[in-house]
């Protein structure tokens, strides 16, 4: 059975592949919006090299792509990667039940509480929390849900 660290490295390598395809014609990805006029009356994008990579209806649209390019798209999921790693399954630990009494987890995050002690049972808050952001997906299960 899938877990939800699982789950959520699938996604990311999902979305890394989605923002590694939009670079591809770009010699960058890092783009910016051109303030150039248009030959249409869209507002365009560039990458750093001022190479075309999308036209945009509106500047708040052009803005919006813009800030997600492929740079910040995988920047944030490398940032979610390492929060996953952090909140990993570190086996058995005495800590709080999910019914809030005091016993033996078969899974305690690494991260939270304090494992050996005082645990805090895995998928923790914080995994269930990144998570969330796909619970539209086919994969998601009901358990994960904060
Ligand atoms: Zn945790």
């Amino acid at each position: 059975m899938t877990t939800l660290a699982e789950f959520l490295t699938a996604r990311y390598n999902e979305q890394a592949r989605k923002a590694m395809a939009a670079s591809i014609g770009a010699t960058s990805k890092d783009w910016r919006v051109d303030h150039e006029p248009w030959e249409t009356n869209g507002i365009g994008i560039v990458d750093d090299r001022d190479n075309s990579v999308a036209v945009a209806i509106g500047d708040h649209v052009a803005k919006h792509i813009a800030g997600n390019d492929p740079k910040a798209v995988l920047a944030d999921i490398a940032s979610k990667r390492a929060v996953v790693t952090l909140h990993s399954d570190g086996g058995e630990s005495p800590g709080y039940l999910p019914d809030g009494g005091y016993g033996m987890l078969q899974h305690a995050c690494t991260d939270c509480g304090t494992h050996g002690e005082w645990g805090i049972p895995w998928p923790c808050l914080t995994l269930r929390l990144l998570g969330a952001v796909f619970d539209e997906h086919p994969d998601y299960r009901e358990e994960w849900r904060p």
